[in-house]
């Protein structure tokens, strides 16, 4: 969500913004916007829509070396140009662009308001100019600091001077910000991402700490003003490269690279021969798991998904009491946390703010909690100190695909790794561990002839709504196929466990209803098939995902898709795979904007 960059050194910064732009466009947007300093002024361009509209706007005669630049995800004040970042203050001598949300805005606009200051746009972020303004007495920093001491709420913001060239002060509470550090230059940005073909050398920052940043380096405070070193981390190589190579979007790619992603979450880790997995990042000794009492799983949107099937995983594998939840409903529930629960916070980005308040929630009430994490060094990562890297690699489409079968793949790997501990003799452990290592090359059989996907898409976009079911683990396959129809194709789509269909949801089933039926090989595939000929009998037209050899099941569908045998619990790897490209196809019929679909953002950096 939302994007900053930012940079001071002797390239011509325009050129180093818009290209940081660029890079962050994954993540989601509404507007963009860039301030560059001259020597008389500060020049502001901004425009509504893609940063490529951005680019064409922008003078070619524009340049100047100390600059920031802006993608927003609106949260307060509509989508116009007015509202987009850079913000000014009213002598147009400060600039401000601000990811997050400041809570107290309306009583700071009120008194600003009060004191004579013109706002310009309806935005939360414009009160931090004014108020920079207000208490700037000739040092940026502190201006910054003392603004920031009267805001609450969450930011990451970076701010230019025109009385300091070169200089840009930065301050983050609950939103990424990273410092990048080159020969004579350094750079700043919301993601390591914008920096990968810039610099490897990289500082995070963390909550409630400000930066003056110059061509020298920078120095990091706390808002509280006491100094901070940070050590420097060295970007992995594998975000370097963001191109969709043959493909014609990010999100076929990544569907298509899901071999290769689970290959990276699985190998090392699984160890049939021991029967069991490794996964050093835990930290826990084998009496540590014998002592774990429950575990609560916690994710958003697609992350919540994978989390309901590590729950079934570790219930019915490790025999451990096991939930997931909402991280959003959880954290303010005040939940009960006992010493001898364990907590995984699922996210891909690292950064989803609402995880992120679930995870202080645990840490508040002094419970334990893991990570399970795609981008290395993110917020959460680091929050929770211990927990998984998924590896998928970078993932730029919006609408989540391999790191979904990563998260699965990793927390089945650390169910078998509570399981061999807790109730698994060697034998089964090993099965199961050989069964987890062939997953990749079944995924790769299916890619490789997926069925009859478009006649799937046809149905599914032939009516007013699809309905998704199934039964345990392919409940979480249907919650997310809904999801990713929704998502890239903007298909109204609702979800059910199957047997609730009956209990309501069946009145909306008329002649024609497009129904997609999760139905694997496994102990609840007699009752969901019922389930597939309840609705039949009302007129549905179904798809079946089915089991390749279950020709009883595949019969019972319009559409029937096989998919290679895989144990219940592992099933979902496989199911998945004719949704997310159930969501793509739907997605290139309908025109849609597939790898960046309208109003969503891929790291959801606000509440
Ligand atoms: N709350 C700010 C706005 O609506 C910033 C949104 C963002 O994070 O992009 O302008």
């Amino acid at each position: 969500m939302c994007g900053i960059v930012g940079y001071v050194g002797p390239r011509n910064v325009p050129d180093v913004l818009l290209d940081g732009l660029r890079r962050l466009e994954y993540r989601g947007y509404d507007s963009a916007g860039i301030a560059v300093l001259q020597a008389d002024d500060i020049a502001v361009c901004r425009r509504v829509g893609p940063v490529g509209k951005l680019i064409e706007a922008v003078s070619p005669e524009l340049t100047g070396h100390t600059g920031i630049g802006h993608t927003r995800w609106a949260t307060h004040g509509g989508v116009t140009e007015a509202n987009a970042h850079p913000h000014m203050d009213g002598p147009e001598r400060i600039a401000v662009i601000h990811n997050g949300i400041i809570e107290n805005h309306q009583a700071l606009r009120a008194r600003l308001q009060e004191e004579g200051v013109v706002f310009r746009s309806e935005t939360d972020t414009e009160v931090l100019p004014h108020l920079i303004r207000k208490l700037y007495r000739g040092d940026p920093l502190e201006a910054v600091r003392s603004a920031l001491q009267l805001v609450q709420g969450t930011y990451g913001c970076a701010v230019v001077f025109l009385d300091h060239p070169g200089t840009i002060i930065a301050a983050r509470n609950g939103s990424p910000l990273v410092l990048g550090k080159g020969n004579g230059e350094s750079f700043l940005a919301s993601d390591p991402h914008a920096l990968a073909a810039l610099t490897r050398e990289v500082v995070y920052l963390e909550d409630r700490e400000l930066v003056r940043i110059t061509t020298k380096g920078w120095e990091i405070t706390r808002l509280d003003g006491a100094k901070i070193d940070h050590a420097i981390h060295l970007l992995e190589e594998e975000w370097g490269s963001g191109d969709k190579g043959a493909y014609m979007h990010h999100m076929l790619k990544e569907i298509h690279e899901q071999p290769e992603s689970l290959r990276r979450c699985l190998s090392g880790r699984v160890v049939p021969e021991e029967g069991g997995a490794r996964l050093g990042g835990l930290d826990l000794s084998p009496r540590e798991i014998v002592a774990i009492r429950r575990v609560g799983i916690l994710g958003c949107g697609t992350s919540f998904h994978a989390s309901l099937v590590g729950a079934h995983a570790m219930e019915q594998l490790a025999r451990i009491p096991s939930f997931a939840e909402i991280a959003s409903e959880f954290r303010y529930r005040n939940p009960l946390i006992e010493p001898d629960d364990l907590f995984f916070a699922v996210s891909q980005s690292g950064e989803t703010a609402d995880t992120m308040g679930a995870i202080k929630e645990v840490q508040v009430k002094g419970g334990r909690v893991m990570g399970i994490v795609n981008v290395v060094g993110s917020s959460i990562a680091r929050t929770c100190g211990r927990g998984v890297y998924v590896h998928s690699g970078p993932e730029i489409a919006v609408a989540s695909t391999k790191a979904f079968t990563s998260q699965v793949g990793a927390l089945l790997v650390a169910s078998l790794m509570f399981a061999r501990t807790r109730a698994l003799g060697p034998h089964e452990g090993k099965n199961f561990g050989e069964e987890l290592l062939k997953v990749p090359d079944k995924v790769r059989e299916y890619l490789d002839n997926p069925g009859p996907i478009l006649k799937a898409v046809e149905l599914l976009t032939s009516g007013k709504y699809v309905f998704f079911f199934g039964r345990g683990v392919s409940h979480a396959v249907a919650m997310e196929g809904a999801l990713k129809l929704k998502e890239v194709a903007y298909v109204p789509c609702m979800s059910y466990p199957a047997a609730e269909m009956k209990h309501g949801p069946i009145a909306l089933i008329d002649a024609k209803t497009p129904v997609v039926a999760v139905v694997p090989d496994d102990i609840m595939r007699d009752k969901t098939l019922s389930n597939v000929q309840e609705v039949r009998a009302r007129g549905a037209r179904v798809v079946v995902i089915h089991t390749e050899g279950d020709h009883e099941a595949g019969r019972l569908g319009d559409v029937a898709i096989a998919v290679p045998r895989a144990p219940s619990l592992i099933s979902p790897l496989l199911t998945v795979l004719p949704m997310q490209l159930f969501a793509y196809h739907a997605g290139l019929a309908l025109g849609r904007d597939i790898d960046r679909p309208r109003n969503l953002a891929k790291s959801v950096t606000v509440e």
